[in-house]
């Protein structure tokens, strides 16, 4: 019985041994040390044994039975600490792999313009205002002093959705609504941002919709010097310090008088290059002095008040301070050039 139980447990040791799994581990503990198992077969028979050799065979037993465990105990502590490295062998990150990039998306570049000018005339005192893009005759024509059948009308072709309704060519029906829209007749000092369109073929200077801002200074002795003021720090802050600005006399029909303002070219000083056309300076904006008829429609004295306005297109601005040489990228969406102004 001896050997039998001694014969046991140097084939338990060895499956213990051979165990390569947790599984297979477990296969051999129900095996021998399992109810069913051989040892307990064996201890059936001890009936069968003298007094004296019982605890002898029953010590030598449960030492057989103590020593499978342990064998097997050490061994599933050795095939978790295997699988465990195993794990972490596949499964590690190496840290010093460049992470993959997160796109981002950003303002436009249109969108940061207008803003950058909106900032910029805030901090002079004016307040921003919108007004419908779908305008009706009387706003976007006649209250700017531009009867039916006024000649300049034809530079301003547009979209018409009956005969007194259309899309707005300009943002100026946006002053005419604010100074019509205060009962008290107080000072005006507003811009007004905003999408306007035009009957235009679609080239590389022309866009059927594009965008404007008009600003409209109305108050007791507004002069003219004092549009040229504003101008000249808009010009600086835009687009640099060492811009000069020059009017020069033009015609708006709801100006009088009327300028067009340039800025000296940044990139030839003001000497003539390829970008001013040999000019020196380059067209930035319209503007003048508020026409008497326009302030009168609107319900302000002429006499007593008087003002400035002025129109530019953030296109144009965008253009000369980025160097974008087709006004269609600001519409066609191509990812590849708005990229270029998210940090703009
Ligand atoms: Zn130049």
């Amino acid at each position: 019985m001896k050997e039998q139980l001694q014969a046991l447990e140097k084939e338990a040791l060895q499956k213990v041994d051979d165990a390569t799994s947790l599984k297979e581990l477990q296969d051999v503990r129900v095996a021998y040390l399992g109810k069913k198992g051989p040892i307990t077969e064996v201890l059936r028979g001890m009936g069968k044994l003298s007094k004296e050799e019982r605890p002898v065979i029953g010590e030598l037993a449960n030492k057989v039975r103590g020593n499978i465990a342990d064998a097997i105990d050490s061994k599933k502590a050795s095939i978790e600490a295997a699988e465990l490295e195993k794990q972490l062998e596949e499964e590690t990150i190496d840290v010093t792999l460049p992470g993959r990039p997160v796109p981002t998306g950003g303002p436009h570049l249109l969108t940061s313009i207008v803003e950058e000018i909106e900032d910029l005339f805030i901090g002079m005192g004016f307040e921003v205002r919108e007004g419908p893009e779908v305008e009706t005759d009387y706003y976007n024509f006649e209250a700017l002093n531009l009867p039916k059948g006024h000649p300049a009308r034809d530079m301003q072709d547009s979209f018409y959705i009956t005969e007194e309704i259309l899309m707005r060519t300009h943002t100026s029906p946006v002053q005419a609504r604010t100074m019509n829209a205060l009962e008290d007749k107080r000072p005006v000092k507003m811009i007004c941002p905003g999408k306007v369109y035009r009957r235009d073929t679609d080239d590389a200077t022309h866009s059927h919709q594009f965008t404007q801002i008009e600003g409209l200074y109305v108050d007791k002795n507004v002069r003219m010097s004092d549009l040229k003021g504003v101008l000249d720090r808009f010009a600086k802050q835009m687009f640099g310090q060492g811009r000069e600005i020059r009017l020069r006399p033009s015609f708006f029909p709801f100006t009088e008088p009327s300028v067009e303002m340039d800025i000296s070219c940044k990139v030839c000083n003001g000497e003539g290059c390829s970008v001013c056309k040999q000019t020196g300076w380059i067209e930035i904006l319209g503007a003048g002095m508020v026409h008497p008829r326009v302030l009168e429609m609107a319900g302000y004295d002429p006499k007593v008040y008087s003002g400035f306005a002025f129109g530019m297109g953030p296109e144009r601005i965008a253009m000369l301070k980025y160097g974008v040489d087709d006004i269609r990228h600001f519409y066609t969406n191509d990812i590849r050039f708005l990229k270029q102004y998210h940090q703009a």
